[in-house]
């Protein structure tokens, strides 16, 4: 059967009201670093999803104590490429929301709640695509992978494991908002610390120390010019590359010249840039200002035990593939529109399947990624319903 026949007969079954009641359903279950429970209670809602679907090939991956991947496979017949839909299981914390964090409300055509941009969304476009192709009964003729993987939100460990394991897929799509837009690229990030060392003296007699909160003060200051070059070196995919200092903290009582104070840099990297290379330039920094205060001794390490441990490279995934014709095939069949391809603004475990793994991934998912982390977030259930529809026409496009 052509694949547009086929689209029709597994979508006429389709429920609107199914992907707003699973989004729901996942909303309620809080699965962030805070509750006591991670991501496992929202993996066994998903697997019993799953289960109660008929699919059969499932397993719950534990990398750490209540912290599973949960992986589904559709088999093929072996004809055809695969694809793995792939989206992360954990949110942040509802911090400072203005609005019920995990009782969903539905209105004024949104839903609104933790996670339901990022990705909640995703995940039940995804899970109910995979069902639909299930209860029609057709084989596909590649394998159809669905990856619910931890911890994105914080070292990706969950996306790393898949590496670690050569997960292979010959394509990949990672389901963050992108408001229906095919982002192929994203920039890579490096999270690194300076460390500012002075002298330390009593608050009454400063002029006996060498207070390093001055010193980092005068780093940080360069930083900010540095930003300003790096608006030159324009990617024409991806933008320009920045750097932005998070933390600045030392010093514990007004009356101490501290010994001690350090910075926490965020360099976000173009695909032709390298992270070793990156250290070499804040050290030049460092440098120049050391010619005139030698007094301080100052140190730059990277923060590896707060990012990912394989490195948040960038991702560049060439235009023409099949996942992007697929992407924009059926994106026009099912919107009657052409789609984007464009790059993604954050960064993405869309980046380690490609670099790590060699799999042809972009990210694609429903919802604007101002949403993501706000305390407001919320989804437009007509973009909800539309990932169904173009999950289901991408899936039948590659794996069959
Ligand atoms: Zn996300």
């Amino acid at each position: 059967m052509d694949n547009n026949l086929l689209r029709e007969k597994i979508m006429a079954p389709f429920d609107e009201k199914e992907v707003v009641d699973i989004l729901c359903a996942m909303i309620f279950i809080p699965s962030h670093k805070q509750v006591e429970w991670q991501e496992n209670r929202l993996a066994e809602y998903i697997y019993d999803f799953l289960k109660m679907e008929r699919i059969e090939d499932i397993e719950l991956d534990f990398i750490q104590e209540n912290r599973p991947n949960i992986i589904a496979r559709l088999p093929g017949t072996g004809e055809g490429p695969s694809l793995m839909l792939n989206g992360h299981l954990d949110t942040i914390p509802p911090y400072n929301m203005i609005i019920p964090a995990y009782n969903p409300v539905v209105k004024d055509g949104h839903i609104f709640g933790r996670g339901s941009v990022d990705m909640k969304g995703s995940l039940a476009a995804m899970l109910l695509a995979m069902a639909l192709i299930k209860r029609t009964g057709i084989d596909l003729k590649g394998d159809l992978f669905f990856t619910g993987v931890i911890d994105q939100e914080q070292r990706s460990l969950g996306t790393v494991k898949l590496v670690e394991d050569n997960f292979k897929t010959d394509y990949a799509i990672v389901g963050e908002p992108t408001n229906l837009e095919i982002c192929r690229a994203h920039k890579g990030m490096e999270w690194m610390k300076i460390i500012v060392k002075g002298k330390s003296a009593h608050g009454s007699t400063p002029e006996k120390g060498a207070n390093p909160i001055y010193h980092a003060c005068r780093i940080a200051s360069e930083i900010e010019k540095f930003n300003k070059e790096l608006e030159q070196k324009e990617d024409e995919v991806v933008g320009h590359p920045t750097i932005n200092v998070g933390v600045i903290r030392g010093g514990d009582d007004p009356n101490i010249v501290p010994n001690v104070c350090w910075l926490e840099v965020d360099r976000r990297y173009v695909p032709d840039e390298k992270s070793e290379d990156l250290y070499e330039e804040m050290q030049r920094i460092v440098t120049r200002l050391k010619a005139v205060y030698p007094q301080y001794k100052t140190e730059i390490v990277a923060m590896d035990d707060r990012v990912c441990p394989i490195k948040n490279t960038p991702l560049y995934t060439p235009v023409n593939n099949k996942l992007i014709e697929a992407l924009e095939k059926s994106f026009l069949e099912v919107t009657g529109k052409s789609s984007t391809v464009t790059s993604f603004r954050g960064w993405s475990d869309a980046a380690l399947l490609d670099r790590k793994l060699g799999i042809t991934s972009v990210v694609f998912g429903p919802g604007l990624s101002e949403k993501c982390h706000a305390a407001d977030e919320s989804l437009k259930i007509a973009d909800l319903i539309q990932a169904v529809k173009i999950y289901v026409a991408v899936i039948l496009e590659i794996c069959n």
